[in-house]
């Protein structure tokens, strides 16, 4: 399988470069050249088989040669072990048609370890075939950053340096990056917002000398292996409940644009996905330009939510590409306008093709909450936040109840305990594995939004 960059001129890639490269050197995003196909007979297949063994499925076609077929069942084999779960992702009914995706039993309980658990072992076989070393960056908004530094803790051929916004992740969320006792493991608390995160690492990437100087990777969402990791899940789930025969609905909470990404892919390459639903926060960019076609970069407005404080989607622009038939002509004049007056506008042909494809709704702080609240008091489940703004939404979508509804649970209610017990009074707890993270020491370094000083950091940390 080939890769091309979603703004037309970097080189084509295979898997293994790509997964190592992150963001294209055009400053595009790779995806697939074309899509992988799964006939309807080939999806009943998959109904008597192990998450692990339809991860392996659904995964082959995209890796291509880069890791033997023995080689890449035991690095799913290794990436899920610690997974509280048999099924690993399991679903649970929360009434009616309604199902929620439990993506939270990994290691730093939110979806993120879904794809960083296999990127981790993907890299450490990659790189130690090559003997190259790699430093990775990474932003983010809370749960990527934690999941990076789980996966890569402690691994020789990596150093990790993770930037979130300073102040604007839950205390769990920080303590979880904050008290790895690896070396080579770096927390930096920007001051900044995620999406100052986010721009100071696609700088660090468009700085070429830099990139290539220090061997820079990045896991962010722009990293198409986390993507391809996601997709896996939209199958599990769909056919667990009777896919390819019937048609499933999704809603994702989203940010980045990363997970429902995933979901589009899963559609693409043959599942019967009939809608495909986005659930924003009330930082609603996704939602506003599904409504309009006008995709325009307001202020971050913290909320209880705070992994989908995002303006810019990044993914956005893998779908959009996508969408208008891998054109990158209009993909670069889009971005190029977004980057000089922080918007740009699609024609109504194009916003009906996205409309074609994807709903979405939105929630409010105080919807959000009473979500958490009446979901625990009719079910006794706890949700975390942006779990429930996927829930808020698929119910309101949901009124005819004919096609089941998966709701992606992004993350387990204990990350954002404060949040949860203000809106329904209980406090969730921390599984007992990390019932010290509140006594463990913490390490972090605080750096300013300023992209040259953080880079000088970065080659310090490494000795360059
Ligand atoms: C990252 C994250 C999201 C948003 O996912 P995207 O792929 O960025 O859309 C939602 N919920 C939680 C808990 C997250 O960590």
């Amino acid at each position: 399988m080939k890769y091309v960059s979603t703004r037309g001129s970097a080189p084509e890639l295979n898997f293994e470069d790509v997964m190592l490269t992150g963001l294209a050197r055009d400053g595009g995003l790779y995806v697939p050249k074309e899509w992988p196909f799964f006939s309807e007979k080939a999806i009943i297949e998959m109904a008597s088989c192990s998450y692990e063994e339809i991860a392996f499925t659904i995964m082959k076609p995209f890796i291509g040669s880069t890791f033997s077929d023995e080689e890449f069942k035991e690095i799913i084999k290794k990436a899920y072990r610690d997974f509280g779960k048999e099924e690993r992702c399991p679903l649970t009914n929360i009434g009616g048609k309604n199902f929620l995706l439990e993506l939270y039993h990994g290691p730093t309980l939110a979806f993120k370890d879904v794809a960083m658990q296999l990127i981790g072992q993907m890299f450490e076989l990659s790189l130690q075939r090559k003997s190259q070393k790699i430093v990775i960056v990474g932003a983010t908004s809370g749960d990527t950053g934690s999941a990076a530094i789980e996966a890569f803790r402690g691994l020789d051929s990596v150093e990790v340096f993770i930037m979130y916004p300073d102040g604007a992740v839950s205390e769990v969320q920080r303590r979880q990056m904050t008290t790895a006792v690896e070396s080579n493991v770096n927390a930096l608390a920007v001051d900044g917002n995620f999406d100052d995160c986010q721009s100071l690492l696609k700088e660090m990437f468009n700085d070429l000398d830099f990139r290539d100087k220090v061997n820079l990777a990045s896991v962010n969402s722009i990293n198409w292996a986390r993507v391809m990791a996601q997709v896996v899940y939209y199958f599990t789930s769909a056919i667990s409940l009777g896919a390819p025969k019937n048609k499933v609905n999704f809603t994702v909470p989203t940010g980045n644009f990363g997970d429902i990404f995933a979901g589009y892919v899963a559609k693409k390459m043959g599942l019967p996905i009939e809608k495909l639903i986005i659930a924003t926060n009330q930082n609603d960019i996704l939602h506003r330009v599904l409504e309009s076609g006008i995709y325009k970069i307001e202020k971050v407005k913290p909320s209880i939510s705070p992994s989908m404080d995002i303006q810019v989607s990044s993914n956005f622009e893998r779908a959009l590409f996508d969408i208008y038939g891998h054109n990158s002509e209009l993909v670069c004049e889009l971005m190029h306008s977004l980057k000089s007056t922080k918007e740009f506008e699609l024609s109504s042909v194009e916003t009906k093709m996205l409309q074609d494809v994807f709903e979405s709704g939105t929630s409010s702080e105080k919807e959000t909450s009473a979500t958490i609240h009446s979901i625990y008091r009719d079910t006794g489940i706890l949700l975390c936040p942006h779990s429930a703004i996927g829930v808020k939404v698929a119910i309101e979508k949901n009124k005819e109840q004919d096609i089941p509804m998966i709701i992606l649970a992004t993350a387990a209610a204990a990350k954002f305990p404060d949040a949860v017990k203000s809106a329904c009074g209980v406090s969730p707890k921390l599984p007992d594995n990390m019932s010290d993270l509140f006594k463990r020491a913490e390490r972090l370094t605080k750096v300013p939004n300023n992209v040259d000083e953080i880079k000088a950091i970065i080659s310090k940390g490494i000795n360059i």
